[in-house]
């Protein structure tokens, strides 16, 4: 279809992205967003492969390479380090033609706005509904300003308020009963090598650390926890010591020389498989369609691959925007409800849901083939648009 005006709600990953591609198909775009100042959410994120070619087949491809961590190896140990099993990632690039990208979010965000054009996102745009007629969909502002295109896009994140027009009701967040931490420390070999991707397991937690741009690591950290705890920044690093009291050196040197202001802390949530990710004129994308537990580090690929699956149909078919929706529907509902299943699973098995299962699992890690590891995760990538 030509000429088509596109209202996005929302400027993350997933709107920027839907916005560049959508550009790129000739139509008019507009990004919403409620904040005042967009800042990226987290300090961290691995791009794998399959979100990287979307990346790429936006001509993104060098900046996304230019910001992106160069990541050979990942490693599992224990949490007083005995090496349980050490993968070599240089066979799942060659399998699916594209290196993965760990970034500092910061350097994810910037790109995506420059390419998209900082200028024409309009911040301090606070959605609170959608409404349809028979050729137009309008996004409701507060204030009562309103602006109508010829689709609408929530890619309002996990709190989406387009979801409860598209779902019709209220969809409730799940708490995956676990804490996470993450920030950012300059790279150094005391912690892990510069090319690797270390993965401390122990005890129902983890600690991680991974190559990003700019000689960075990305850290994360992930414990069980009740819903509701709070810590100030500033005792973060106390907290920290804590939690991993008697884990190895190298989490204890992260722990030492992270900076407790700005470290993240999150209540990490999901939200069940939708019965629909469309109404008429009106789309969900991203986060809002399909948030999940980070366990698999999909939730933003997905985001992208949305972008590139609702620009494809949208421009390469000719009945209508409805009938186009439809269509990028059927293409995403199961793919992305499969993967926020499976990373609800991995997240109760690595944050300790069941004791017995859990340590299977450090057990089975042992014993793991890395051929098999490098196998399931190229099935994921290359199940993917651009396979
Ligand atoms: C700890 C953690 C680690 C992760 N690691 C990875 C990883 O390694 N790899 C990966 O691929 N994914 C990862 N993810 C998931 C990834 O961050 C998300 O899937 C992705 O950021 C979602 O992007 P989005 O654009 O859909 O939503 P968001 O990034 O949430 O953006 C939504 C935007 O909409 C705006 N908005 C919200 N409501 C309104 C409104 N009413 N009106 C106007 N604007 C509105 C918000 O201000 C925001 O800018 C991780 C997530 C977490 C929490």
């Amino acid at each position: 279809m030509d000429n088509l005006k596109v209202i996005i709600i929302g400027a993350g990953i997933g709107g920027l992205t839907a916005g560049i591609a959508l550009r790129q198909a000739g139509y008019e775009v507009e990004i919403h967003d409620k904040a005042k100042e967009l800042r990226p959410a987290g300090a961290g994120i691995s791009l794998w492969s399959n979100g990287v070619k979307v990346l790429n087949r936006l001509g993104l491809g060098e900046k996304i390479a230019r910001i992106g961590g160069r990541m050979d190896r990942m490693e599992y140990r224990s949490h007083i380090d005995e090496l349980l099993n050490h993968i070599n990632l240089i066979p799942l690039v060659e399998k699916v033609g594209q290196r993965p990208y760990p970034v500092a979010r910061t350097d994810l965000q910037n790109l995506l706005l420059e390419a998209f054009g900082r200028e024409s996102v309009h911040l301090h745009s606070r959605c609170i509904g959608v409404e349809e007629s028979d050729r137009t969909a309008t996004a409701i502002f507060e204030g009562d300003r309103r602006v109508t295109g010829d689709l609408v896009i929530g890619a309002d994140g996990i709190h989406s308020v387009v979801r409860r027009y598209v779902t019709g009701k209220e969809i409730s967040l799940r708490y995956a009963d676990y804490v996470n931490w993450n920030g950012l420390v300059e790279a150094n070999a005391d912690y892990t090598p510069e090319n690797n991707w270390v993965i401390y397991v122990g005890e129902g937690k983890r600690a991680s650390m991974m190559p990003v741009g700019g000689d960075r690591f990305y850290f994360f950290f992930g414990c069980p926890m009740a819903k509701g705890s709070t810590v100030k920044p500033e005792n973060r690093r106390e907290e920290l010591a804590q939690i991993f009291q008697g884990w190895t050196t190298p989490v204890q040197k992260l722990i030492q020389n992270l900076d407790p202001l700005q470290t993240n802390r999150l209540e990490i949530h999901d939200i069940d498989p939708l019965d629909r990710l469309i109404q008429g004129r009106v789309v969900l994308l991203g986060d809002s369609a399909h948030a999940t537990t980070p366990t698999l580090g999909q939730g933003g690929c997905q985001a992208m691959e949305d972008a590139e699956i609702l620009a494809r149909y949208l421009q390469t078919t000719n009945i209508g925007v409805a009938d186009a929706l439809k269509r990028y529907e059927t293409a995403r509902k199961d793919r992305t409800a499969n993967l926020v299943l499976k990373a609800r699973k991995r997240t109760d098995t690595i944050y300790g849901k069941k004791q017995e299962i859990t340590q299977q699992w450090y057990d089975q890690l042992k014993q793991e083939n890395p051929e098999d590891v490098v196998n399931a995760l190229a099935k994921i990538i290359l199940s993917g648009p651009l396979n």
